[in-house]
């Protein structure tokens, strides 16, 4: 993985977070802690100085030299002649008693004593630099009497560092152990909650190169990502669906095509091949390729009328008008077929109906519903009814025909589906995707109820012109 897309992703954001957040709080913590730890030792170091100080008091107010160095040794061997020194200096600079120094850099150069003439100590800690030329670092009090002589003690802080450095490094360590926690703990918790995008990532790469069966599992722990799962399992199941119908569309075409295509041929070839005596009349074949064509072109001009519908309806089109007038005009046309096959044909028209549509449309859509109800009807009635209501306008085409098994109702709408009973019967199964196409494409739609032997009642319904954005009326437009 390059850096920069490295620096881009989520899991590195995260890890950088909580690396960032660990560090700071420990790293913050630890330097808390050490201050805290190296001012109470001093402390406390200054408080046990003091405390000495005040045990030398009694002998060194009485004047007594000799007692004062004696003392002072006495202390100095319990301590460590190295990591103390006390040194008691007249108010004139002579020097009255002093503990073994030889390990100690020369005293009398220590930095001007800031003690003012009360009898309040005064501690500093000073960088001495010993014989063999180490620093040493030291906490010196120093502390005027009453006689204004000067008592000076001195605490090697050695230890006290080394204590304090011990502390530095296991505190080093510790944090550098918390901030490994937090970079594992941001990298596992970065990788967890992007587990459901790259599931995604790798259902849609399987997608791109031609899976879509593929789907993403349902559930995947993430509320988020179960949401997008959901997303993309349907858009892959639609992909998928459509990708069958085109598939089974293509068939269907091909299919429907090569039979004519066969036909015109055969007739064609008929047409151009002499026969002696026989009595043969080309411009009867030269009338059936017409015929044969026409299907074809039928067919070729419903499936452009199918996507145009579906790709929706210019306004340039669409008009305000009566629907009950288009309805009145096909009942014409219908009912003297439906009673030359002994139907009997019935029309309720409760207008005005009025609708905002395409015309011509709207003709086209209930003819194929009234020819498929007389088509698939043999005996009983065909009845159609429009009523209009200020929302939505309803018209239903009812028959008493051979009706639609319930295991194949669900696909009559679909572009080529004909019935098993119907395959005998003229047809190409677009009619109802066509009816369907336009119902929508006016934002309506089209459902059927059917028994089987029984009869079928398709039913659409558009929104009322009142109901949508008003249109120009025919009338005006004419
Ligand atoms: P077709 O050209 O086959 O009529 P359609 O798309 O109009 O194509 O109809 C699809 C299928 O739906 C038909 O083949 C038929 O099986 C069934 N169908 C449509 N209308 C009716 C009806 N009124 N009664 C029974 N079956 C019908």
């Amino acid at each position: 993985m390059k850096w920069p897309r490295l620096a881009r992703s989520v899991v590195f954001k995260v890890t950088l977070l909580y690396a960032l957040v660990f560090g700071v709080v420990s790293a913050g913590s630890l330097v808390l802690l050490y201050a805290v730890i190296a001012a109470y030792t001093e402390q406390a170091l200054d408080l046990a100085m003091q405390a000495k100080a005040i045990e030398l008091y009694p002998a060194l107010l009485v004047g007594d030299a000799a007692a004062a160095q004696t003392l002072f040794d006495k202390h100095a061997t319990a301590h460590g002649r190295d990591d103390c020194f006390y040194r008691w200096v007249a108010a004139d600079g002579r020097l009255r008693a002093r503990s073994n120094v030889a390990s100690w850099p020369p005293l009398d150069a220590l930095p001007p004593d800031p003690t003012n003439r009360t009898a309040a100590p005064v501690m500093r800690t000073l960088r001495l630099a010993g014989p063999e030329g180490a620093i040493r670092e030291t906490r010196v009090l120093s502390v005027r009497l009453s006689d204004s002589s000067l008592l000076q003690l001195g605490l090697n802080l050695a230890e006290r560092n080394r204590l304090l450095g011990l502390f530095r490094v296991t505190a080093s360590a510790i944090g550098l152990a918390v901030l490994t926690v937090g970079i594992l703990a941001g990298r596992r918790i970065g990788r967890q909650a992007t587990a459901g995008v790259r599931l995604v990532t790798r259902a849609a790469e399987r997608a791109a190169n031609g899976q879509f069966s593929e789907r993403m599992p349902a559930t995947t722990g993430n509320a988020e990502i179960d949401g997008l799962s959901d997303a993309f399992n349907r858009m892959a199941g639609r992909i998928e669906r459509l990708i069958g119908e085109m598939r089974q569309v293509n068939d269907n075409i091909a299919h429907d095509l090569r039979s004519p295509i066969t036909r015109i041929r055969g007739l064609a070839e008929m047409a151009i091949t002499p026969r002696a005596g026989a009595t043969y009349d080309p411009a009867e074949s030269v009338g059936s390729i017409v015929e044969e064509c026409d299907r074809m072109l039928n067919l070729i001009n419903t499936m452009l009328d199918i996507s145009e519908a579906e790709v929706g309806i210019g306004r340039s089109t669409m008009l305000e008008f009566d629907l009950a007038t288009v309805v009145r005009q096909a009942v014409e046309l219908f009912q003297s077929v439906a009673e030359e096959k002994g139907l009997t044909f019935r029309a309720e028209i409760k207008g005005p109906a009025l609708v905002c549509a395409d015309r011509r449309k709207m003709q086209r859509l209930l003819s194929n519903l009234l020819d498929n109800a007389v088509k698939y009807t043999s005996r009983g009635e065909v009845a159609v009814t429009l009523a209009g209501s200020r929302e939505a306008v309803r018209l239903s085409v009812r028959d008493t025909g051979v009706g639609i098994p319930p295991n194949e109702i669900g696909r009559i709408f679909e572009r080529f589906y004909r019935c098993d009973s119907s395959r005998n019967k003229p047809g190409n199964g677009l009619g109802l995707s066509l009816a369907r196409a336009i119902a929508r494409a006016h934002g309506g739609d089209i459902t059927v109820a059917s028994r089987p032997g029984e009869g079928s009642e398709f039913t659409v319904v558009l929104p009322a012109a009142s109901a949508r954005g008003r249109l120009p009326a025919e009338s005006a437009r004419a």
